[in-house]
């Protein structure tokens, strides 16, 4: 494709130095062909998601362009994940070392299971919208209204922005 869409990915780790991991997620996704990163949040620590016994999770948003469509940056994503040595999921909600999933790819709306967009769970996870609010805070999440306003209605518990 010769048009640039712009599309928000989330990122989260709580394996083997998450913070680190998230850095390197981030230098691979700048790296990734036919697409530009504009702007990235600041780092997030969360409480997890379901099973409370597993480590806490560092969250990042990523506001990017790409030429790409949204299968084939959802592939380009799990071939990074798959290249940090992300393995199939044990449990729902479990420890990973990397979890890199479209949250907007531009007014795209899909029900597939391989692919839902605008991502269903986004406006109630708040290491997802704390991120998203603070690069675009302006941005409509369709059904649910701006992140800025999500952001300010969402409980902020279990959330820590780090240091940059
Ligand atoms: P988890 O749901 O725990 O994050 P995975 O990261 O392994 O587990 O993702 C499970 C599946 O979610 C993937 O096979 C992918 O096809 C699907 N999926 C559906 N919508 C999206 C999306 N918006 N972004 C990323 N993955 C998605
Ligand atoms: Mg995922």
């Amino acid at each position: 494709m010769d048009i640039w869409t712009p599309a928000y990915i989330a990122l989260g780790s709580n394996l083997n130095d998450p913070i680190a991991q998230v850095k390197q997620a981030i230098r691979h996704l700048v790296n990734l062909s036919d697409t530009r990163v504009v702007l990235q949040s600041s780092l997030y620590q969360s409480a997890p998601l379901g099973p409370q016994d597993q480590p806490r999770f560092i969250n990042a948003v990523v506001a990017m362009l790409t030429q790409l469509s949204a299968m084939d940056l959802l592939t380009a994503l799990q071939s990074v994940e798959q290249g940090m040595g992300k393995l199939p999921p044990t449990q729902r909600w479990g420890a990973r070392v990397i979890d890199l999933d479209i949250l907007i790819y531009g007014e795209q709306r899909s029900d597939a299971v391989a692919l839902q967009l605008p991502h269903p769970e986004m406006h109630k996870r708040n290491f997802v919208i704390v991120p998203l609010a603070e690069i675009a805070p302006s941005l409509v999440i369709p059904s649910h209204g701006l992140a800025s306003s999500i952001s300010m209605r969402l409980s902020m518990d279990g959330l820590i922005k780090l240091p940059q």
